[in-house]
């Protein structure tokens, strides 16, 4: 187990007309506007994104804003509240994958993406200022990525659409980052809106809202940051995906997404176990996305704890993703009040989120405190998010 370098602690954001006035003492002149995107959560569906399935991510009440001013060179400078590196400054002619260092491939990624496309991107500089806690799982990096092309996507008139503006970032991640990561955390933040889930079908790419609205159903969405992030990730995440493509394979499907719950008895028998389970896990998760999305419509939030519950059962028992400080956040949380709990992200550590009654929040959160001390864990870091609006300009 590590704990991660970066500081973890929720960075403050300032108001729009504080960043404008400190956009306008570290860069001269004002800003021709600024424009925020979300993190996110994934309520359900966990690693059945490569396998061409659902995912039912939400958009979150933390921001990646951007005070942007178009400048009449090719020079781009880069500035986060956040601090570290100071002002960075590159030329737009001399951008190249994998060439930048540190958060500015984020932002620099996405202005690539958007050169690679045919749009006309001009020189920038940009002041960041976002309240996404880093590396906690909550997508701190596509919520810059999201930002950014949005500034830009409006700057430039290119006038491009959520769905390219969602390629455009994968792209960035995928060839000018180095990360083979897919849609969903920038469809989140992209098209993501108050009070919804976006329902997500990795297969076409399609995306729809879906009601999530906590606070009527008086309910609160925990997240547990466990501040660990295990060694093994990047292996058992590789290893996952090629057990996935293994049983694929053996049963004759392009994807996961193609086998029903109901063809688990046959597959059990042509697959080995390890195999088996890995498959289990993503047919099983599937249908809990499916089985989320109908009764968050039905019957709203208070209906899908047992579907969390189950979900990160899967998780622990079949794909084997989760770790004992995921596992002790989601136990003590639901013994202490939760209507359902599960790790949320890649795991091997990062966050669990709990959907906790208004009225248990603090004795969960106290409950939660407790048992990581007991256990000799690090403090985990817990806060509240609730569904709200994508990415947009706010000045
Ligand atoms: P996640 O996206 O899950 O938060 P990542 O490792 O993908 O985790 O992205 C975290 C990285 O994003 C940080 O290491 C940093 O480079 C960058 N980042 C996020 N927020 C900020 C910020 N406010 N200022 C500077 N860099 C940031
Ligand atoms: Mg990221």
């Amino acid at each position: 187990m590590s704990h991660k370098s970066e500081p973890l602690a929720t960075p403050v954001q300032a108001g729009t007309s504080d960043l404008a006035a400190r956009f306008t003492r570290e860069f001269g002149g004002r800003p021709d506007g600024i424009w925020q995107a979300p993190g996110r959560v994934n309520l359900i569906g966990e690693h059945t994104d490569y396998n061409e399935g659902y995912v039912l991510p939400f958009a979150i009440d933390r921001t990646a804003r951007v005070a942007v001013a178009v400048r009449p060179d090719a020079t781009v400078r880069l500035l986060s509240t956040y601090g570290g590196q100071g002002t960075v400054s590159a030329s737009l002619d001399g951008l190249q994958p994998r060439s930048a260092k540190g958060w500015t491939k984020y932002p620099l990624g996405a202005m690539w993406a958007l050169r690679e496309r045919g749009i006309d991107v001009p020189g920038i500089d940009l002041l960041l200022d976002s309240n996404v806690p880093l590396g906690a799982g909550l997508s701190s990096s596509h919520a810059i990525e999201c930002a950014v092309i949005t500034a830009l996507n409006e700057l430039t008139g290119a006038g491009l659409q959520a769905q390219e503006m969602v390629l455009a970032t994968q792209q960035a991640e995928n060839d000018f980052v180095g990360a083979p990561t897919g849609i969903m955390d920038q469809s989140a933040s992209l098209r993501g809106a108050r009070g919804h889930a976006v329902f997500l079908d990795c297969r076409d790419q399609n995306a729809s809202l879906v009601p999530f609205e906590t606070e009527p159903a008086g309910l609160v969405l925990l997240v547990i940051d466990t501040k660990v992030s295990h060694s093994h990730a990047d292996g058992g995440y590789a290893s996952r995906r090629a057990s996935c493509e293994l049983g694929a394979e053996v049963l004759g499907v392009k994807a996961l997404r193609d086998v029903q719950v109901g063809g688990l008895e046959e597959a059990s028998g042509l697959l080995d176990e390890v195999t088996f389970r890995r498959v289990r896990h993503v047919v099983t998760e599937n249908d809990r996305v499916l089985q989320t999305v109908e009764l968050l419509a039905d019957r709203g939030p208070s209906a899908i704890g047992h579907l969390l519950d189950a979900s990160h059962a899967s998780m622990r028992d079949d794909f084997e993703i989760s770790c004992p400080e995921l596992d002790l956040a989601v136990e003590t949380s639901r013994a202490a009040g939760a209507i359902g709990a599960r790790m949320t992200g890649g795991g091997f550590g990062g966050a669990a989120i709990a959907l906790t009654p208004a009225g248990e929040e603090q004795k969960v959160r106290n409950a939660v405190a407790k048992a990581f001390a007991k256990a000799g864990f690090a403090a985990p870091d817990i806060f509240t998010v609730s569904p709200a609006d994508g990415a947009m300009r706010i000045a």
